[in-house]
């Protein structure tokens, strides 16, 4: 059973959490930079991208880091009933072609969509055409399932 997790943003000077739902990062939960003493010091913002479409997006404010994280405990037990394990999978396959393509270009090789041809040879060895491509990054290089 999947559970929702926290890892701190070391990079982030404000406090800055990502939410993970698995493996899937869902969301973030913040200290608020720049804002007027007043408004209250937490954000939060729930969903992913790609996978869920723009309206299902959450997002708030609190005065504290339990507020922020109870309103987005909400939201996504709110969301969670209505998304399909394909908007997971969209996410998943965005996160291993985005890696794929560093990877490529780490290595100095071209997409297939850089060639005349349409042909490329992937770092694998694989010889990659712009229709393969997708089925080639899912089945030789993602975790998907
Ligand atoms: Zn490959």
């Amino acid at each position: 059973m999947n559970t929702l997790t926290r890892r701190r943003d070391k990079d982030s000077r404000e406090e800055c959490w990502h939410v993970f739902y698995g493996d899937v990062h869902v969301g973030t939960i913040n200290i608020r930079a720049g804002v007027p003493r007043d408004s209250p010091r937490w954000g939060w913002s729930c969903g992913f991208y790609p996978g869920l479409e723009p309206n299902q997006h959450r997002a708030g404010e609190a005065e504290t880091f339990e507020g922020a994280r109870a309103e987005f405990e909400k939201a996504w037990n709110d969301l969670l009933p209505r998304l399909s394990e394909t908007a997971f999978q969209e996410w998943r396959f965005k996160q291993a072609e985005t890696a794929w393509k560093h990877r490529m270009w780490d290595e100095g090789l071209k997409l297939p969509t850089q060639e005349r041809s349409g042909i490329a040879k992937c770092f694998c060895g694989a010889v990659i055409s712009i229709a393969g491509l997708d089925a080639h990054i899912a089945e030789a290089h993602s975790d998907m399932r």
